[in-house]
């Protein structure tokens, strides 16, 4: 018989670590797939446990039935309904139920395994017989299976809004929409087994605050429900049925970058500014306006970027103007005298819309995304400018066009704004006359022509994250590429060197607010090359302040000339590494 040290196996996995934290719970399975499942030997003495979870998917399946069945006969009568009468016998068949049960002691493999081999055994049988009743029976036995299967690895992702207990959620991906609607208090963490650290669900993690890893490649059908695990968000290790000594010497990981946590939360009033004085413009992103008090809180001295696209995903109908203009107007108050990038709707690549069509593309990040999907939609895209637009007057607001790849997009762009602007004056509503536009450097064909885009707008924002992936050709969400995707690549650092010194000619400032910026090994470079504000997650201002505060100019200057003659990205992060390690060692060890 299996004792329970063997029931109760400790596996370790390594993915990509991309919110920091350690953190213990119970599993949470997240999943949309019935399909897939992994074969699993037990010993006799796991018959039991299986039995339970056999039953309890039984319960749940039932009930989801039952509530579906209600809600299809009040949406489309009663007659309609009744598939699910079918449905429930299936659940209800004894021998089927029997059947299964028995096939545990025989198979001696999970119920997943013995469900399917039993549940597949009925539909052959049915769809061998000329009855075309009985074969319609084959498939309700196929989708019921599906449904338990559900039931028995997780739960579909529409039940994370009703987590009672705290937990680590664990699914095969997390989408932005879904990880926006993250509870906190019940969310612990989070570990998938796609993405990568650009992915916006690693940029939500940061946001949130909540220790994440991605990149787990089978992590979802490897844990099971209820499955105890720690998980260390830095060095992206997931570790199911931790030791003693496991939380032991994670627990004191995690206690010495708390301790240096609150060490740097001290510089939070103190000026983002190097030691010879050099001041650097040091500001916030934000996802949701609920972010901003993590913003205020963290020091940051504006927000660089404002994702507004989580207003427009998961819901119904789209938000009004009067809606938008309210949401901008608190921020915009909350933050002044500082100032708030509003970005316009950067929807597609890996957010999308439920309620306007968006096409499943084959190559979203290269598709129908951001300003392209705004100009083509021009109601949409008119009614978020109106919105800022009202905002603009009760605080500092500035406008900021994504995805930007060439002049006549711009052109475009400003000229619905132009529109915007007569429809407001005509109606005698305010707003701010002067309200600076820019636009996001995150297409090779922008940086290379910034000469052609600067006289047409008041500030570059480096969107490093994409900046990689159109250069490099490496899908920022896709892991198995994920060591190709390099900020520090030669081509990358030239590019971001071109567009600064182009907007400085033409005399506009440049930011940075992609992932690179928040790197704390990569904010002497990027000072090197003359960026004038970093914009990063609210959780990583003091990390990027404490650089700052350590670093000469004169020695980012170097860094960047140093950096110019290098060939590849591994010397280029190497030389940056050398220079942050003599700056803040403790920083560099709590990133290792
Ligand atoms: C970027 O591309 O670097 C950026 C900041 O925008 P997003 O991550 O939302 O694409
Ligand atoms: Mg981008």
């Amino acid at each position: 018989m299996a004792n329970k040290a063997e029931l109760n196996r400790r596996v370790e996995r390594v993915g990509i670590g991309v919110s920091p934290g350690v953190v213990t719970g119970p599993v949470f399975l997240l999943t949309t797939d019935g399909d897939r499942y992994v074969e699993r030997s037990i010993s006799e003495a796991e018959v039991p446990r299986e039995v339970a979870r056999f039953e309890d998917a039984l319960i749940a399946t039932r009930r989801q039935l039952h509530e579906v069945q209600r809600q299809v006969g009040e949406a489309i009568g009663r007659e309609n309904a009744s598939i699910f009468d079918a449905h429930l016998l299936v659940v209800d068949d004894r021998s089927l139920v029997d059947e299964v049960v028995r096939g545990l002691s025989s198979y001696k493999k999970n119920v997943e395994t013995v469900l399917h081999i039993v549940s597949e055994r009925y539909v052959q049988a049915l769809l061998r017989v000329e009855d075309d009743y009985l074969r319609e029976r084959a498939a309700d036995i196929r989708d019921v299976t599906r449904r338990i299967m559900r039931n028995l690895s997780g739960v579909s992702s529409s039940a994370l809004a009703t987590l009672s207990q705290p937990c680590v959620l664990v699914a095969k991906d997390l989408p932005p929409s879904e990880a926006a609607t993250i509870d906190k208090t019940k969310v612990l963490a989070f570990a998938t087994d796609v993405g990568s650290p650009t992915s916006h669900t690693a940029i939500m993690a940061r946001a949130l605050n909540i220790p994440a890893i991605v990149g787990l490649h089978d992590i979802s059908v490897r844990v099971s429900r209820g499955d105890p695990v720690l998980i260390d968000g830095g060095k992206g290790v997931l570790i199911v049925h931790p030791s003693e000594d496991d939380l032991e010497s994670y627990g004191k990981v995690e206690a010495s970058r708390r301790s240096l946590q609150s060490s740097l939360d001290e510089l939070r009033d103190e000026p983002a500014e190097t030691l010879d004085g050099y001041h650097v413009h040091l500001s916030s992103n934000i996802e949701l306006p609920t972010d901003v008090d993590q913003v205020v809180a963290s020091g940051a001295s504006g927000i660089g970027l404002y994702r507004t696209e989580y207003l427009f995903l998961s819901r119904k109908e789209l938000p009004s103007e009067d809606e938008q203009a309210a949401v901008y107007e608190q921020v915009a108050r909350r933050m002044a005298p500082a100032h708030v990038i509003i970005r316009t709707l950067d929807l597609g690549g890996d957010k999308f819309l439920s309620l306007v069509k968006m096409p499943q593309e084959m190559n979203p990040f290269m598709g129908w995304r951001a300003i392209r999907f705004c100009l083509a939609q021009p109601e949409i895209f008119k009614t978020q400018l109106r919105a800022v637009l009202r905002a603009s007057h009760l605080g500092n607001l500035k406008l900021m066009y994504p995805m930007i790849s060439s002049l006549d997009e711009v052109l475009k762009a400003n000229l619905l704004l132009d529109e915007c602007k007569d429809e407001l004056r005509a109606q005698n509503i305010p707003f701010d006359e002067e309200m600076d536009v820019g636009i996001m450097i995150e297409i090779p064909s922008a940086a290379l022509t910034a000469h052609l885009l600067a006289p047409h707008v008041d500030f570059f924002s480096l969107g490093t994250n994409d900046l990689v992936q159109y250069t490099l050709a490496v899908d920022r969400v896709n892991e198995r590429i994920a060591y190709l995707y390099q900020p520090t690549h030669p081509a990358i650092v030239r590019l971001i060197k071109n567009a600064i010194d182009v907007g400085h000619q033409h005399g506009i400032w440049t930011g940075a607010c992609g992932e690179m910026a928040g790197n704390p090994l990569m904010v002497p470079l990027l000072i090197g090359l003359g960026v004038d504000e970093i914009s990063v997650s609210a959780s990583v201002v003091p990390l990027v302040k404490r650089v700052i505060r350590r670093l000469r100019y004169s020695e980012a200057e170097q860094l960047a000339d140093t950096v110019l003659a290098l060939e590849s990205a591994h010397e280029i992060t190497e030389k940056c590494r050398e220079l942050v390690q003599r700056l803040t060692p403790e920083l560099l060890e709590l990133l290792a």
